[in-house]
């Protein structure tokens, strides 16, 4: 009895200045993995100008049908999409629209808590997605250099904390 009780002291005290596994959410945000596939964002060259074509291949990839794109040709018969939206009630943050967009415009950053009041507010439109590319983010090469080829951009974006969006949303 009196041996059971010192083996369990004993358990107790080898514990007790171990580092501790439980994490102190929320005081302090979770600790993602550098694979983590979180909130989006559009990307935009270092010139500034945005990385979409509207191709609309996220939108057909997409399995939950998450993505919503309108588009407009510009004079120089490029495209650029009026609209981008993303239902991130609808999203299961698989990444298809990441691996499958050829000019890496869309990303999922590692932003893991976005919570909102209403589902309306979960509804991203496209000057959202592209206020929250991270601080100083460059997809590496200016515009008038082919966009197709790679650039030195690849996940891990450790750094990214999505900047706050305003609870302003466009309803469908
Ligand atoms: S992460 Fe997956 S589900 Fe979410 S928008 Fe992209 S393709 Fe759709
Ligand atoms: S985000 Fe990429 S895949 Fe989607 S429409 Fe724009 S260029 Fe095409």
């Amino acid at each position: 009895m009196i041996t059971d009780i010192l083996k369990g002291l004993a358990i107790t005290l080898k514990y007790f200045f171990k580092p501790k596994a439980t994490e102190e959410w929320p005081a302090k945000p979770h600790k993602v993995s550098p694979r983590f596939r979180g909130r989006h964002f559009l990307a935009r060259y270092s010139g500034g100008q945005e990385r979409c074509v509207a191709c609309y291949l996220c939108q057909k990839v997409c399995p939950a049908k998450a993505i919503l794109i309108e588009s407009e040709e510009r004079p120089d018969g490029t495209r650029f999409p009026t609209r981008y939206d993303i239902d991130m009630i609808r999203c299961i943050f698989c990444g298809f629209c990441e691996d499958a967009c050829p000019e890496d415009a869309i990303i999922l950053g590692n932003t893991l808590e976005f919570p909102t009041k209403s589902r309306a507010e979960m509804i991203y439109n496209k000057e959202m997605l592209l206020a929250l590319a991270p601080e100083g983010f460059d997809g590496k090469q200016s515009p008038e250099k082919d966009s197709h080829a790679p650039h030195a951009y690849q996940k891990p974006q450790n750094n990214f904390e999505g900047k706050s969006c305003g609870p302003k949303v466009e309803k469908r």
